[in-house]
């Protein structure tokens, strides 16, 4: 799984954010919780296909968090979709959109179905695949909001096929019994146990999605143990009341809800627009939450490094390469400076002692030093620069650049 908070803001977007909004990729097909103003235009430029969502998950009727569906599904329909699109969110999310289609005169060409849960809900499956299932739960916020959680089925364990043969096992029937986790009977009566052939079952990463909510148990309930939580962190410490009043948590009441459920990592977002350096409600965050990070636009974050590093390519990662040979580089050009400047003094002498040794002439020969040092530095310079230059990594081939600029330029499109 590679989850992508495409929009990091609250309540309204700011120079550097926008509001919220994180894709889900996996295996190719896309989920979005939340779909604030401008979330197309943040996958496109994260290199999300939209044509690959298949869900949309919506926390709440806060226009914030939602007003960037019409965009998308009339983009969508532009696009002439054709599988179906599934809409999760409160009950009336159907009445805005068909509201709203209405009036702009868009029928969309493709399947919209609806997922409408009730304000009085307490726990419901919302999707049930063969892979996956997506939990939701009541949170506590001042209007009727839900979060939830992206959950992988668990994974049989890898069958040791070599080990099974040397043990007689040769039908395909029996390798389904053994994995299945039913013990074999040979012919001749020997049994061979499941778990001497199969491995230990892999357990599924998980996904939560927790935004626009004070410090809720339900909070907890669904982070346990996930991959990822993905928490709202409004406000820092010192606006803890603001917090209460507005129904949203702080930096430290997210890290107790991760800690509490012992989450593997906890990402924080959904940052008030009064907090520019958004490090230091990650800094209140780890004293009580180590394994805090900040969410930031367009920064992929993955479960599953070894696998997912296939599919989209850090270039940072890769560039380690090319700072240590950008590093070396760097070196030759300041060896080479250095040998440059020596020479350069020894051919002043030269230069001072043949033509005006002995001479009382001193303006003329200032005058003529510094006119002729003027063309001979820059003749000399050119030429050693050009060599220069060939070492520098910008002509090389191999050089990546390695200074991200924003996090967009951190990693290859998937
Ligand atoms: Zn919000």
């Amino acid at each position: 799984m590679i989850v992508v908070p495409l929009g990091v803001s609250s309540a309204t977007p700011t120079v550097n954010r926008n509001l919220p909004s994180v894709a889900l990729w996996r295996e190719g097909r896309v989920f979005l919780f939340d779909c604030g103003e401008n979330t197309q235009a943040k996958m496109l430029q994260a290199g999300i296909k939209r044509s690959k969502i298949e869900y949309i998950f919506i926390s709440h009727l806060d226009g914030d968090h939602y007003f960037g569906l019409l965009g998308l599904l009339s983009t969508l329909n532009m696009q002439r979709r054709n599988a179906p699109l599934t809409l999760v969110g409160p009950k009336r999310l159907k009445k805005f959109v068909e509201f709203n289609l209405d009036i702009a005169e868009i029928t969309p060409e493709f399947e919209l179905n609806y997922v409408e849960l009730e304000e009085d809900f307490e726990e419901e499956i919302v999707v049930d695949e063969d892979e996956f299932y997506v939990k939701a739960l009541p949170l506590e916020h001042t209007k009727f909001c839900i979060g939830y959680r992206f959950q992988e089925k668990d994974k049989p364990g890898k069958v040791d096929a070599k080990k099974a043969s040397q043990m007689g096992i040769v039908e395909d029937t029996q390798f389904k019994e053994l994995k299945a986790g039913n013990d074999v009977e040979l012919d001749d009566g020997t049994i061979v146990k499941s778990s001497d052939i199969v491995g230990e079952p892999r357990t599924g990463h998980s996904f939560a999605y927790v935004t626009d909510t004070q410090y809720s148990p339900n909070a907890i309930k669904l982070g346990e143990k996930a991959s990822i939580l993905y928490h709202e962190a409004t406000f820092g410490n010192a606006l803890a009341d603001r917090a209460k009043e507005t129904g949203h948590s702080t930096a430290e009441m997210a890290a107790r809800v991760a800690e509490k459920a012992k989450a593997k990592l906890l990402v924080i977002g959904h940052f008030s627009g009064r907090y520019t350096n958004e490090f230091v409600l990650m800094k209140e965050a780890r004293k009580i939450f180590n394994e805090t990070w900040i969410a930031t636009e367009m920064r992929p974050i993955m479960t599953d490094p070894e696998h997912e590093n296939g599919i989209i390519t850090p270039r940072v990662k890769s560039n380690q390469k090319a700072a240590k040979q950008l590093r070396k580089s760097k070196n030759s050009y300041n060896h080479n400076k250095k040998g440059y400047n020596k020479k350069r003094t020894k051919k002043r002498k030269t230069f001072k002692r043949r033509s005006f040794a002995g001479s009382n002439n001193s303006k003329k020969f200032s005058e003529y030093y510094t006119n002729k040092r003027g063309g001979q530095h820059n003749k000399h310079h050119d030429k050693k620069d050009d060599k220069n230059r060939q070492n520098k990594p910008k002509d090389n081939p191999k050089y990546k650049p390695i200074t991200p600029r924003t996090p967009f330029d951190e990693y290859n499109r998937f």
